[in-house]
């Protein structure tokens, strides 16, 4: 199936990933008896597998999210420890995504596979910052692996938040953001640019936030905004999931200026195309000079490339030699963003 890879002992089944040796599945799209789960948004993190080993804060939210169907029996791993799995030795690192967020380094017979998940280089208060380490096969993200896309600094996109809210204190600014990870991180960085009202948040983000605050990430003052009636609201910001900016619940609010957080921001056809006033341009994914860095850093002989803009690419890495093809799995969303 990977016909072309150097690494002979991890295969793509119908559910995704498989590691031969160790006898399980990475992020699988389906139930499978044992998994290693790099994070908790829902195209990676899914219901009813069996055993399911992963941060003790990915394995939490997705508790969260899912209730007791999250799986049978689980397994955390902690940041300083290294378990033995058949003849494997596996080890997490931060990826730097969002919380719980983890990379695995998978080691069999002396050779070392790296397998991401979603990262980012950037840092973020609400979780710990990607660690690289030295590598034979990386497997790599490409949800921004085109040079076109280069993050600009994250305190000046928030920054454009808070001068529309100063500017603009008859509207409500309702703004678009995912609710695992982007949504706190938002907050964090309005907080550190001195922003201290109350955030009111749709419901649908309250369960997740509470989270973060329970493990020591502070948000401030957030409300949920059903407590409050439209008007009360003006001269406000809510946040909400980005579906929610044009359904009937956003209608009952005044005077609204809408705002998308993401880095599809970037691209002036989605501003237009979701009818965006506010565009923010702030990713949870690496970007290509990014993702450049991050190869030099784990220093491997093989890319594989994940998620996205795989061909663009796998072409560049093979032009600097190095070995690298598309893993073209599928079910991930770059929606999630
Ligand atoms: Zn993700
Ligand atoms: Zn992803």
């Amino acid at each position: 199936m990977m016909t072309e890879t150097k690494i002979n002992w991890l295969v793509k089944k119908k559910q995704g990933l498989y590691c031969i040796p160790g006898d399980f599945f990475i992020d699988p799209i389906a139930p499978v008896h044992r998994a290693l789960i790099t994070h908790a948004h829902t195209d990676h993190a899914r219901p009813n597998n069996k055993l399911i080993l992963s941060s003790k804060e990915t394995l939490e939210l997705m508790k969260l999210r899912y209730g007791n169907n999250y799986c049978s029996t689980h397994q955390s791993i902690r940041y300083d420890e290294t378990v033995s799995l058949n003849n494997l030795k596996i080890r997490i690192l931060p990826a730097g995504h969002i919380l719980g967020s983890v990379q695995f380094l998978i080691e069999y017979k002396g050779y070392k596979l790296l397998i991401s998940g979603d990262y980012k280089r950037t840092f973020d208060l609400t979780c710990k910052t990607y660690e690289p380490i030295k590598c034979n096969t990386f497997i790599t993200e490409a949800t921004f692996g085109l040079p076109i896309f280069n993050h600009p600094d994250d305190k000046e996109e928030a920054k454009k938040l808070i001068t529309s809210l100063t500017n603009n204190d008859k509207s409500t600014h309702l703004i678009g953001v995912y609710a695992l990870g982007k949504c706190q991180r938002l907050i964090t960085l309005l907080r550190n640019l001195g922003y201290e009202k109350t955030i009111y948040l749709h419901g649908a983000l309250m369960k997740i936030s509470e989270y973060y605050s329970e493990v020591g990430i502070s948000l401030g003052r957030v409300q949920k905004v059903s407590d409050k009636s439209p008007s009360e609201l003006i001269s406000n910001l809510i946040l909400c999931p980005p579906s929610s900016l044009n359904d009937k619940w956003s209608q009952k609010f005044k005077n609204t200026i809408k705002g998308y957080v993401s880095g599809w921001m970037r691209i002036k056809q989605r501003v237009k195309q979701k009818n965006i006033e506010l565009p923010i341009i702030i990713s949870d994914h690496v970007d290509w000079n990014g993702i450049l860095q991050t190869v030099n850093d784990v220093n491997p002989s093989e890319v594989l490339v994940t998620h996205g803009r795989e061909e663009a690419l796998v072409h560049y890495l093979k032009s600097l030699n190095y070995q690298s093809s598309a893993l073209n799995l599928i079910g991930f969303e770059d929606e999630n963003e």
